[in-house]
């Protein structure tokens, strides 16, 4: 098993905001925006700086011995891994943590595993497959970490049981309310009012609460709106 405390990696990782270089303290539970969000023009998105040395020794290599959960295997290059590493969690807790929202997922989704890549010849690409993702798309994967990382910090005592929000009538909603429903979270769904049915049924199906929001035509707005990340 290789040792993350050792003098070469101890402390290295770090969130770093990409517009404005600022660094999240290393103690700081939870923190999923930079501080000076909201100053200039910058787009400010936090990143994950590793050291070569922290991405050598956690990469899990060709023979996956903690099987094919993708948040089991590829733990150690999680910046909340490393935080959880160095704020006192063991490995073996936090590979628990992580195999009980696989569980609970599974209960009623896809599993919690590495979906396929592959050649096409046709089009002379890789190609992954995320359609066999957890509710069939990729944005299940940004939200698992985040529900591992909310978990993680109830666990060292710096967690939050507030609401989660989101604005969406598409995959990112029906992700993150199945997400939101295995991590036993109340999650909130901001929709327009011509949002697809068929979304909106399955999202009440699994327990989230729905808030209709009427369409506002403004060029302010839709520049603003584009600014967004997501
Ligand atoms: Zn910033």
């Amino acid at each position: 098993m290789l040792n993350l405390y050792n003098s070469k990696s101890l402390g290295v990782a770090a969130l770093v905001c990409s517009g404005c270089d600022a660094q999240i303290p290393a103690d700081e539970l939870l923190r999923f925006s930079c501080p000076n969000r909201g100053i200039g023009d910058d787009d400010h998105v936090l990143r994950v700086q590793l050291s070569p040395d922290e991405i050598r020794d956690g990469w899990p290599g060709d023979s996956p011995a903690d099987g094919a959960n993708p948040f089991i295997r590829y733990r150690k290059l999680s910046y909340g891994y490393l935080q959880a590493m160095r704020l006192g969690m063991a490995d073996s807790e936090y590979v628990a943590v992580v195999r009980e929202l696989a569980d609970a997922i599974a209960q009623f989704d896809k599993p919690m595993q590495c979906t396929e890549l592959s050649y096409c010849d046709a089009l002379g690409c890789w190609i992954k497959n995320e359609t066999e993702n957890i509710s069939g798309s990729h944005k299940a994967r940004h939200l698992i970490g985040t529900a591992i990382d909310m978990e993680v910090a109830t666990r060292l005592g710096g967690g939050s049981d507030a609401p989660l929000a989101i604005a969406s009538c598409g995959n990112a909603a029906l992700a993150a309310a199945v997400v939101a429903k295995a991590a036993g979270r109340q999650l909130q769904v901001f929709v327009p009012s011509n949002a697809n049915p068929a979304v909106v049924a399955r999202l009440e199906s699994l327990g989230a609460t729905r808030i209709v929001c009427e369409m506002r035509s403004s060029k302010n707005l839709v520049t603003k709106m584009a600014s967004c990340p997501f």
